[in-house]
């Protein structure tokens, strides 16, 4: 079974405290160098080699409900005969 995952970020909620970039287990949270509309550097998902597992771990360390997880998981059946 794979399971892949993804997040929707709202950026303008993002305060760039980096809670999240160091609790990810994949990694692929960063904050880039423009700001937003609060002023501060938001953080990214970086899906360029889609590890994100949809493990909701940025959501539950986030103080501003940043995040939007989903998740999916795809299943081979095998029957027995
Ligand atoms: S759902 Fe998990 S793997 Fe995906 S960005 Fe959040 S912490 Fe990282
Ligand atoms: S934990 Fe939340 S507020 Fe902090 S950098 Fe991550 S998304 Fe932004």
């Amino acid at each position: 079974m794979a399971i892949t995952g993804t997040v929707v970020i709202a950026t303008n909620r993002c305060k760039g405290c980096e809670l999240c970039v160091h609790a990810c287990p994949q990694h692929v949270l960063h904050l880039v160098s423009d700001y937003n509309a609060r002023g501060y550097h938001p953080v990214v998902l970086d899906e360029s080699e889609n590890h994100c597992t949809g493990c909701s771990i940025c959501a539950v360390v986030c103080p501003d409900v940043v995040f939007t997880v989903y998740r999916q998981a795809s299943h081979k059946h095998a029957r027995a005969a």
